[in-house]
Parts: structure tokens; sequence; C-alpha cells
């Protein structure tokens, strides 16, 4: 069923709606589909195209550039309830958004009219290329892709790698350095069309796990942007890339908490089932108290999400320290209770005839992508200690 929201957006009630269209589809369709997604190691196109006929890339894109306008509460409930199933497809929300980010923070009335639509209905797929071979962490300090301006263009060399969808993007929002003598501030950010030349798909990574998300290097060579498609002022492009952070983070504190939930229920399900010695395992003391401390850490990650997605719906000034603060949590929680829910699994948790192992592999990135655990750490320690903490001040953060 297709969500039509008014033009102002959905009520809560619209988006209680949305949620419950999501859990039928999740159970119906995505549910089934997840370990093979994973075998297969392929971008699922027939989910992007169900998420698409039921307006669920766009929930929180603005209503009057063709998105559905609901709340940033919302969006993160739809990737924590896709990714209880299958962490690949909860990601695909999740970098739709992600792409078109920056687009929405920087972009102009006439850029947003242009783009905005096509990816919140998924005509257009969307990914965010940021990261290089030499810098990750370090984003701007280490940056090489260089754009120089001739006339009407930019033109862009160099070469992004680790990037989600980038090998089936339509549209693409690139960092590139402008101007080399000026540091952070010497970066801009540009839409890229797959369609312009110059730009061509590297090598495809193999990977532990989100093994239906495609992830590869992007190759700009003499690649031709229009200065059209430039977003914001020269210069201003690794504050929006940060800005963009802020806002996607909390997507990815989605994608792991849902991933510690589906983990949880399979696990607590299987205990009491599972007999030995006589008995359910859930009935050993033993399992009871992982059982209990995995729904503690799942719960409190779930509540530092919501908050975070709250600052994102109200722009507060502290959303990057909450951003932090979720996406350290939820990441974390998702690596100890997947980990948790293969040992009570026992060996059958070490099979991929069960779902466990697929999530605990899945699991572990969102402790790396987005800024790593310990640049999540850094941020938050700023917040105690002030600049100094950390690193040089170009790092993702
Ligand atoms: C599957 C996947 C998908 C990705 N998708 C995207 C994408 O769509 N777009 C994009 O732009 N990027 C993407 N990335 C890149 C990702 O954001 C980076 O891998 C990540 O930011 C870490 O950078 P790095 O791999 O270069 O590690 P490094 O920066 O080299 O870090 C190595 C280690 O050192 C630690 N470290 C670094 N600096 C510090 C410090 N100051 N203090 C303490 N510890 C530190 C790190 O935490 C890490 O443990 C993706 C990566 C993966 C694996």
């Amino acid at each position: 069923m297709a969500i039509a929201p008014p033009p102002s957006g959905p009520s809560a009630e619209d988006e209680a709606m949305i949620l419950e269209v999501v859990r039928d589809l999740v159970r119906e369709r995505v549910a089934p589909r997840a370990a093979d997604i994973d075998d297969k190691g392929e971008f699922a196109r027939d989910i992007y195209k169900l998420f698409a006929e039921n307006d669920l890339l766009g929930v929180p894109f603005p209503a009057e550039y063709g998105g559905v306008g609901g709340s940033f509460l919302t969006y993160v409930k739809v990737v924590e309830e896709v990714s209880k199933a299958c962490a690949s497809s909860g990601l695909m929300i999740a970098v739709q958004e992600l792409g078109a980010l920056a687009i929405i923070i920087a972009g102009s009335d006439e850029q947003k009219r242009r783009y905005l639509p096509k990816i919140s209905s998924g005509e257009y797929i969307a990914a965010y290329a940021l990261s290089e071979a030499g810098s990750g962490s370090d984003a701007a300090g280490s940056m090489r892709t260089r754009a120089e301006k001739k006339g009407d263009t930019y033109v862009l060399n160099g070469n992004k790698v680790w990037i989600t969808q980038g090998s089936v993007a339509d549209v693409i929002t690139v960092f590139a350095v402008t101007d080399p003598d000026k540091g952070p501030n010497g970066i801009s950010a540009f839409v890229v069309e797959k369609t312009f030349p110059g730009f061509k798909v590297g090598k495809l990574e193999k990977k532990m796990g989100i093994r239906g998300s495609p992830t590869c290097e992007l190759i700009f060579e003499n690649c031709e942007v229009p200065a059209a498609n430039m977003l914001g002022p020269e210069g201003t492009g690794f504050k929006t890339a940060m800005k963009v952070l802020d806002k996607s983070r909390p997507g990815i504190a989605a994608q792991a908490l849902g991933i510690a939930q589906g983990a949880l229920d399979y696990a607590a399900n299987y205990a009491r089932e599972r007999m030995a010695f006589g008995k359910p395992i859930g009935q050993q003391q033993g399992i009871q108290f992982m059982l209990a401390d995995m729904r503690v850490e799942v719960e409190a990650s779930r509540l530092l999400l919501y908050e975070a997605a709250r600052k994102c719906d109200e722009s507060s000034p502290d959303l990057t320290l909450w951003a932090a603060l979720a996406k350290l949590k939820a990441g974390d929680t998702a690596m100890k209770v997947t980990t948790d829910a293969v040992q009570i699994l026992g060996g059958f948790g070490y099979s991929t005839e069960y779902p466990v192992e697929r999530m605990m592999r899945d699991a572990k990135i969102t402790q790396i992508y987005e800024g790593t655990q310990q640049i999540q750490r850094l941020v938050i320690a700023r917040s105690l200690v002030g600049k100094g903490a950390g690193s040089n001040g170009s790092a993702k953060n």
C-alpha cells in the first residue's frame, strides 16, 4: 500500500500507519529474502522496488520536494524495523537518505527540485562519497580528489573507496579539494550523475557482512561536473559533510539497533524451546542473565537513538553529540548482542542455517562506518573537555 501524505507531511496517526505497513512488508517480503540476499551478495532490486512502491525511501525528505515529510523519529524506526530482519535492506533506506542529505542541507531550491523528488521516489539510487584509500577517519586532512574549475565546469580527478551503493547509484554526493591551501575550508561538495563523462565504477569489495549492499571504488578521470552542481559555496563542502554525518549516524544506529533486536528475539525464542539437561535452556539462570543483559543494552540503545532522532527533528545544537552517543551505544550493542545470540544457539548459532551468524557479521560494520567507534568517542569527549581531545579537527566529527 503506497503512503500518500498531505503536502504538509503526515500526522502522528499517518506515521503509526507507516510503521504498520513496514512491519507487514518486513514479515511477508523482506525476512524471507534475507538469507538469500546475504548468500548471493547482490543488491536486492526487488526489495528496493518494494520500498520505492511503498514510499519508504523518502520518509524524512521534505514534502515540498516530493518526500513523505515524515519525522526523523519515524525514519529511524523504519530503518530499525527493516534491519531486524535484513541489515542490507535497512541500509538501502539509510543510504538513500545519506546520499540526499547534502542536497537537503546545502542545495539550492533548483538543485532540490532537480534531484530530491527522483531520489525520494526511488527513480534515482543515491550514494555519498567522502572516503578515500588514504583518508577515512582523517577525512579532510588527507583528501586527494581534486576539483579544478574550467569555465562552467569543475573537472574532478581522484578515487573514492568504500562507497555504499556506488556501483548502482544514479547520483552521488562527492567531496573534492577545490583549494589545497585551505585544509578543510578548501573542500567542496558536488552532485555527480553516473552519466557524467569521466565517471567510472571501480573494484567491488568482498565483505564480511552487509553482503547485499554493494560497496565499491569510484574513479574520476577528468570527470566533468557542471558548476551548477556544486552544493553551497566553494569551500563549504567539509562543513556540509559533517552536518550530513550528524543526521546520518542515527540511521546507522537504527540499523545497529534493528540487528540487535532481531538477534535478541531469535535467541529468546530459541532459549524457550531448546532442551538441555531435561529443561529448556531458557530456564538456566546463566542463559537468563545473558538474555536480561542483552535486553538492557537494546533498550538503552533505543532510548539514546530516539532522543538523537528527536534532536534531528528539532535541529538541536547538541545534535552532533547525541548522534555520536546513539551510534556508539547502538553499534557496540549490536556487536555484543549478536555475539551472545550466537553463543545461546551453541553450534547452531555458528551455522548459516540460522540467522544469528549473519546478524553477527552484519553488526560489525556499524562499529566502523560513518565514523568508527573511536571517532564517536572523540566527539563525545570533546563535549566534556573541549576541542583539544583527539585529532586535528579534520576527523569525521
Ligand atoms: C562496508 C563499508 C561501507 C562504507 N560506506 C561508505 C560510504 O558510503 N561513503 C563513504 O564516504 N565512506 C564509506 N565507508 C568508509 C568508512 O566511513 C571508513 O572506513 C571509516 O570512516 C574508517 O576509515 P578507515 O577505514 O580509513 O580507517 P582509519 O581512519 O585508517 O582508522 C583505522 C583505525 O584507527 C582508528 N583511529 C583513526 N584515527 C583515530 C584517532 N584520532 N583516535 C583514535 N583512533 C583512531 C580508527 O577508529 C580505526 O580503528 C564505508 C566503509 C565500509 C567498510
